[in-house]
């Protein structure tokens, strides 16, 4: 049984996430005590508690604690299983990060999956759609893993609804590791405000600002399409195309927020990541780490990434993976930035 303390570390939902993924994808029992205690309201949140029950059924384990503000928990995977699944946060908890819950296991299984999430698919502090979509995505397709992911209806905070189909196929033995260290040219950069359900001078201010701030005009700044019943909610976002990867940054306006401001720490974002030429945004870096150490545990080899920050998110990351995979990550400082390497041990 492995034992982990939620409190170590950045003491966030990363820690359980991560142990539920790799608990499922090595059979390895865990317990976590002290869950999210680095957080204002610690234990099981909504979205947190969703992880938990989705990664149950896709495994049928046996569980002990899984109930909302539980402050710890016990869980004994049993044999991953493709199928047809349909897992709703019920709130406007974050579902893109039920499904990178869920993700790495069914990957290993035998058969090709077909996921409904529910909940929000654009919140702050978790990955937006697009981010997995454009970012994540096609490195995990470039690791062997495809998925294709479908926006069905955007989800913001608070009133959720948003809705995510996803298809995973098998991919355990197609995982290939490979380097990350350079993002290559830049092919293309764009922005795009969603704010369904509310006035589009909101959208047009903000690109405005934005495309001011980045010298960016014309086709770069886009009023992206909403549906009905769709919102209220406004995220402006900026995907950053390069040879090697795609990078999506993401800012929310909010009630008492100006277009200007959103903007500006957008702009501040891009920026940080065009001072170096590292190939992941912080984001990413903490992200990566978990499919990439699966692809180097599968085919016993060492790979590297660059990153353009070390974040405690990050760090946290590769001590929970390294409990349950043979993997030992190591970080030097490289350029402007960091690489950081992932090796069979
Ligand atoms: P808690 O409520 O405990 O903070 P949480 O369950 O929301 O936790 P964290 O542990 O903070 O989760 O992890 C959030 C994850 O979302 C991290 O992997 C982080 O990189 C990712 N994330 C946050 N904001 C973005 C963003 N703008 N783009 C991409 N990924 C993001």
């Amino acid at each position: 049984m492995i034992e982990i303390d939620g409190a170590a570390g950045e003491g966030g939902g990363q820690i359980l996430r991560t142990a539920l993924a790799l608990s499922m994808c090595t059979g390895q029992p865990f317990t976590l005590t002290r869950i999210r205690a680095g957080r204002a309201k610690p234990g099981l949140m909504r979205q947190h508690l969703t992880c938990v029950n989705a990664a149950a059924e896709v495994c049928s384990a046996d569980v002990h604690g899984a109930e909302l503000n539980a402050q710890s928990l016990s869980f004994t995977p049993g044999q991953v299983r493709a199928g047809d699944y349909h897992f709703n946060v019920g709130t406007a908890g974050s579902c893109t990060l039920v499904l990178q819950t869920v993700w790495p296991a069914l990957l290993m299984a035998e058969a090709p999956s077909r996921l409904k999430l529910g909940g929000g698919t654009h919140n702050p502090m978790a990955p937006p759609f697009h981010f997995l979509a454009r970012s994540y995505a096609p490195l995990m397709r470039r690791l062997g893993a495809n998925a294709e992911l479908n926006l069905r209806r955007l989800g913001f905070y608070p009133a959720g609804g948003g809705e995510i189909e996803v298809t995973i196929w098998p991919a355990e033995e197609t995982l290939r590791p490979f380097d990350l260290n350079d993002r290559g040219a830049r092919l293309e950069g764009y922005a795009e405000c969603f704010a369904p359900a509310l006035p589009r001078s909101v959208a047009r201010r903000e690109l405005e600002h934005l495309g001011e701030a980045l010298g960016w005009s014309g086709d770069q700044l886009r009023e992206a399409p909403t549906r009905q019943h769709e919102g209220p909610g406004n995220a402006l976002l900026v995907t950053l195309a390069y040879e090697n990867l795609t990078e999506v940054f993401t800012e929310f306006g909010e009630k008492g927020v100006s277009a200007e401001k959103v903007a500006h720490n957008l702009m501040r974002q891009v920026r940080a990541h065009q001072l170096s030429d590292a190939a992941c945004g912080p984001h990413l870096t903490d992200q990566w780490a978990l499919p990439l150490a699966l692809a180097v545990w599968k085919r016993r080899r060492e790979a590297s990434y660059t990153c353009t920050a070390l974040t405690p998110h990050a760090k946290t990351n590769f001590e929970v993976i390294e409990r349950f995979l043979p993997v030992k990550f190591s970080t030097v400082p490289s350029g402007n930035g960091w690489r950081v390497s992932a090796k069979f041990a």
